[in-house]
């Protein structure tokens, strides 16, 4: 399954405590390549920049770091992304990519929340790219290049209100996906 919402919405957190409670692997692409940053690999080095300005790094290399880690055997039985894909030409990669080992996605998660509560989250967080010029470009890139996803996934979407305990977001989260028909 993919995690879908802007910036703040609480992806890693649901991811996290989804992929304990569903005992698949959590795959964040923005962990990924913060790992590389901090082991300042080659590919870290590369992808800083984009990072560091709230821009999505350029497909080629997001996509060959994905379909890799894709390719470990944890995610056999299944796995659950966040932060990935993150715009229509990603989406596309995914599904060629599964569709080569006959896999397909089972649901699209989308987190909703309004921007006023998620600045306010990643101002407290105060990662590295939480100032608030970066924060509203990467909402800017959000609506411009992940938001049409919600309708290329609109099959298999479900969509959960993310605001209130983490707890009750995850439960929300897993009975909406039981729900479905
Ligand atoms: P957030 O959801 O708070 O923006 P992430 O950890 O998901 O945080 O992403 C942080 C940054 O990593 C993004 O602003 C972007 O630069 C880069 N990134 C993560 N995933 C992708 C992706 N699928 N495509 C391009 N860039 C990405």
């Amino acid at each position: 399954m993919v995690l879908v919402g802007p910036p703040g919405a609480g992806k890693g957190t649901q991811a996290d405590a989804l992929s304990a409670r569903l005992d698949i692997p959590h795959i964040s692409t923005g962990e990924l390549f913060r790992a590389h940053i901090g082991a300042a690999t080659e590919l870290g080095r590369k992808v800083k920049k984009y990072l560091d300005e709230g821009h999505l790094v350029p497909d080629e290399i997001t996509n060959q770091m994905l379909v890799e880690r894709l390719d470990d055997a944890d995610t056999v039985d299944g796995f659950l992304l966040d932060g990935f894909p993150r715009n229509v030409g990603q989406a596309d990669v995914l599904s060629k990519v599964l569709a080569e080992s006959d896999k397909k996605l089972d649901a699209v998660v989308q987190l909703q929340v309004d921007d006023e509560v998620v600045v306010g989250r990643l101002l407290a967080r105060g990662r590295a790219d939480d100032n608030e010029d970066v924060i509203r470009n990467r909402q800017r890139v959000y609506r411009a290049e992940t938001a049409p996803l919600l309708d290329y996934y609109r099959d298999i979407l479900v969509t959960v209100d993310g605001v209130g305990e983490v707890d009750e977001i995850t439960n929300r989260v897993l009975s909406a996906l039981r729900d479905r028909t």
